[in-house]
């Protein structure tokens, strides 16, 4: 499209150099069969791509930019850490402050380690479950995206989903049969495994309300089962809040359901838009990481200073009484109005929402699972993707992803995106 000229001719150069020219999958836009658009710089809600073209925007980078892009706060720690140094690979006092402030909304969390993905994140906790119980197995959730680790790489959503990936080529059989994988919210199934297994299985991690098959919440129970089940089987309850932590509420889903899971997951947003993961839990089993204990990991940009005070500061800002009341009334109101739409056009589509993640399914039927979610209409999807871009509304470029409402959005912009969801949907309908 002449209007994204520069974006087309940057891809073609980035295809030269880049393998498919991204840097992680999900930014191609293979899904919606289109070049994907170069980004020049972002400014609260809005993306600005080389172009000079402006996107009303719901990725938020995939989720961290919860107070928007540039949060001026942010931006004035990051200037001030820039002139002290950007890597020490020593201590630094703010390590601490952000590590304290983690425990201070997770009861679940008495100690957190640092990494630089959430996919450090998560194989270390893996890692950690393995070498805390002595057990080799893990129970993984079909649809769940847990990062690109070999063991948790198995009927995993988002990227792999978008391209109809089941695991991947170079993650040893050894490896994938330590995994052993279950239907999202099907106690039946999860209860099957540990009958069967119970006493090899480390642990089961998924992500609490799913964002990488489309934002799915859990069944009333759902939660506390596998609470009990892993408790009565020695093994730990891991939730996987790299999307949810500090999203869904300040002590993300473990608050909102009031689960206490063994060990936690973080990333994207506790980094404020750089490059951090977390891995978390109770002194007890945190103590088992060296140097205290034998389950090694280790980093050496680990705790970066830069990154550190870019999730500390959006942290603080995320402390403010009613930042969750206002996020929640964003989501309300874009929920009511969608919803209105799809009422309106009598349009097949299914809109689920947790706090600030929504998803719009292309389906007739309810979404609970990753089976009902592969059932949408991907083509319908990719022409909405299409529809609303040509509006000026960026969007997840996948059907298996989640939508992200940052606090930048006005009433205005939210009143922008049902009024483009409506002409897109009626396009389509025609
Ligand atoms: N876990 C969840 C729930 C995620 O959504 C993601 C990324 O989207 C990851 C882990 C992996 O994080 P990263 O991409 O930082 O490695």
């Amino acid at each position: 499209m002449s209007k994204r000229k520069k974006s087309t001719t940057a891809f073609k150069k980035a295809n030269k150099f880049i393998p498919g020219g991204v840097n992680s999958p999900a930014r191609a836009f293979s899904a919606v069969e289109m070049d994907p658009i170069f980004i020049e710089k972002g400014e609260g809600a809005y993306l600005y791509d080389i172009d000079g073209n402006q996107y009303l925007e719901y990725v938020n980078s995939w989720g961290p930019m919860i107070l928007g892009y540039n949060p001026p706060q942010v931006i004035e720690e990051l200037e001030k850490q820039l002139q002290l140094g950007t890597s020490f690979g020593a201590p630094t006092e703010v390590e601490t402050e952000i590590a304290e402030l983690i425990t201070e909304f997770y009861p679940a969390v008495d100690k957190v380690r640092m990494v630089n993905s959430g996919t450090e994140a998560t194989m270390s906790a893996i890692r950690l479950a393995r070498g805390y119980t002595g057990r080799d197995k893990i129970v993984k959730l079909e649809g769940c995206y847990h990062g690109h680790g070999d063991s948790l790489l198995v009927d995993a959503g988002s990227g792999l989903a978008t391209l109809g990936i089941k695991g991947s080529p170079g993650v040893t059989e050894n490896t994938a049969r330590e995994t052993i994988v279950a239907p999202y919210n099907d106690q039946k199934a999860v209860a099957e495994i540990f009958n069967k297994y119970g006493s090899e299985i480390a642990g089961i991690i998924l992500e609490p309300v799913t964002g990488n098959m489309g934002v799915i919440a859990p069944q009333r129970g759902y939660l506390e089962f596998l609470r009990e089940i892993t408790y009565k089987n020695g093994s730990l309850l891991i939730f996987d809040e790299v999307m949810t932590g500090f999203r869904l509420s300040r002590g993300g889903a473990q608050e909102l359901y009031a689960i206490e899971p063994d060990l936690s997951t973080f990333g994207k947003i506790i980094g404020g838009g750089m490059p951090v993961g977390a891995y978390a839990g109770k002194k007890e089993i945190m103590d088992y990481v060296a140097p205290l204990g034998p389950v090694y990991q280790a980093g050496t940009l680990s705790g970066n200073p830069m990154a550190m005070q870019a999730g500390l500061t959006t942290l603080k800002a995320l402390k403010k009484e009613d930042v969750y009341l206002e996020l929640e009334k964003k989501g309300q109101k874009l929920e009511a109005g969608i919803k209105k739409n799809i009422e309106e056009l009598n349009f097949p589509a299914y809109f689920n929402r947790v706090g600030s993640m929504f998803t719009l399914f292309f389906t007739d039927k309810e979404v609970q699972n990753y089976q009902d979610v592969k059932e949408c209409d991907l083509d319908l999807f990719a022409a909405y993707f299409k529809e609303m871009i040509n509006q000026g509304i960026y969007l997840p470029p996948s059907q298996f992803e989640a939508n992200f409402i940052s606090l930048a959005l006005t009433d205005s912009d939210l009143d922008k995106t049902i009024t483009a969801n409506y002409k897109a949907l009626n396009k389509l309908k025609a």
